[in-house]
């Protein structure tokens, strides 16, 4: 399942570095939904280029929905999100981790499912069982939610969470977590849930031209260069929709906008879900099945 090999790591540039191309403008769903440029990557990054301060752009900054489509856009190479989430960790009384009992993680690959996969256990036993992982006793849901909101992270708890992952074949269900390991272990073998399960021959058979497959965005923008080609190949063999622009960039189900616009002029069969959080959005617009892929076996 796992044949990657980590590019060696491109320093990424901050925001002094944005020429102000208006190129995030055209993927940025904040953009779309405000037409306000203050509500976009370049807008935050000209702000901070003119001396605004953290708390300045705080609606700006709690209005992002951090999904990555910004970052491989960029031609300058910001790390945008990264820049977004320093910018939250700078505002306000953000909550630090509350100590929250932790069991022993278990031998061999883990499987980290994630505050919306923790939620639905019957589908977290299907996605272990699809994968054969044992389902991690810390995920670091604790990581995750401070990452999302810039709470703070105290380095020992950082380290005791990696140390518990050294070494392991890691499938991860939260997509700014797993966008987080990249950087911080950057030999590990790391997949998404949505690109593990992907890979399964046994699904890939199950979906059919008439789905529309929605792709988690975090994830994907995170390694978006190795996974353009994944899911090219997915699209290839299957012959599914995605939510996919023509550059590439995966459409965040942000809100029923977002999903209404993506789905505009489909008429898909199905609609298949990398993200459970997705489903509720789809279920709203379209009244056609939505499924998580793992529930492609029995489907
Ligand atoms: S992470 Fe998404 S919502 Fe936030 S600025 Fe980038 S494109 Fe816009
Ligand atoms: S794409 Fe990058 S360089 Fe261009 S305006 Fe946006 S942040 Fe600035």
């Amino acid at each position: 399942m796992f044949g990657l090999s980590p590019k060696a790591p491109v320093a990424p540039r901050d925001y002094t570095a944005c020429s102000g191309c208006s190129l995030c403008f055209l993927v940025c769903p904040m953009w779309r939904s405000s037409r306000d440029p203050r509500f976009t990557p370049e807008g935050l990054a000209k702000a901070l280029q003119c001396g605004a301060t953290a708390s300045q752009l705080a609606e700006v900054i709690d209005a992002c929905s951090l999904c990555g489509a910004c970052d491989p856009v960029c031609p300058e190479g910001i790390d945008l999100t990264g820049m977004i989430m320093d910018l939250r960790r700078e505002t306000g009384d953000r909550p630090g981790l509350s100590p929250i009992s932790r069991e022993p993680q278990p031998a061999g690959a883990l499987l980290l499912p994630g505050v919306d996969l923790r939620a639905n256990p019957e589908l977290l036993a299907r996605v272990g069982a699809l994968l054969g992982f044992a389902s991690a006793g810390d995920d670091g849901a604790d990581i995750a939610l401070a990452l999302e909101v810039g709470g703070d992270i105290p380095s020992a708890r950082r380290r005791r969470f990696l140390d518990s992952l050294d070494g392991r074949t890691l499938v991860v269900g939260d997509g700014l977590l797993l966008a987080a390991l990249r950087r911080w272990l950057p030999a590990a073998r790391l997949q998404s849930v949505g690109e593990a399960l992907s890979n399964l021959t046994a699904l890939r058979r199950r979906l059919a031209s008439a789905d529309f497959y929605v792709i988690e965005p975090r994830a994907y923008h995170a390694d978006h260069e190795r996974l353009v080609t994944h899911y090219d190949r997915l699209r290839a063999e299957t012959g599914c929709a995605m939510n996919l622009d023509l550059q590439r960039i995966a459409i965040p189900a942000t809100d029923e906008a977002e999903v209404s616009w993506m789905l505009r002029g489909r008429k898909p069969a199905r609609i298949v879900v990398e993200n459970p959080a997705d489903r509720a959005a789809f279920e709203n617009v379209r009244d056609v099945p939505v499924l998580h892929i793992a529930e492609l076996a029995e489907a």
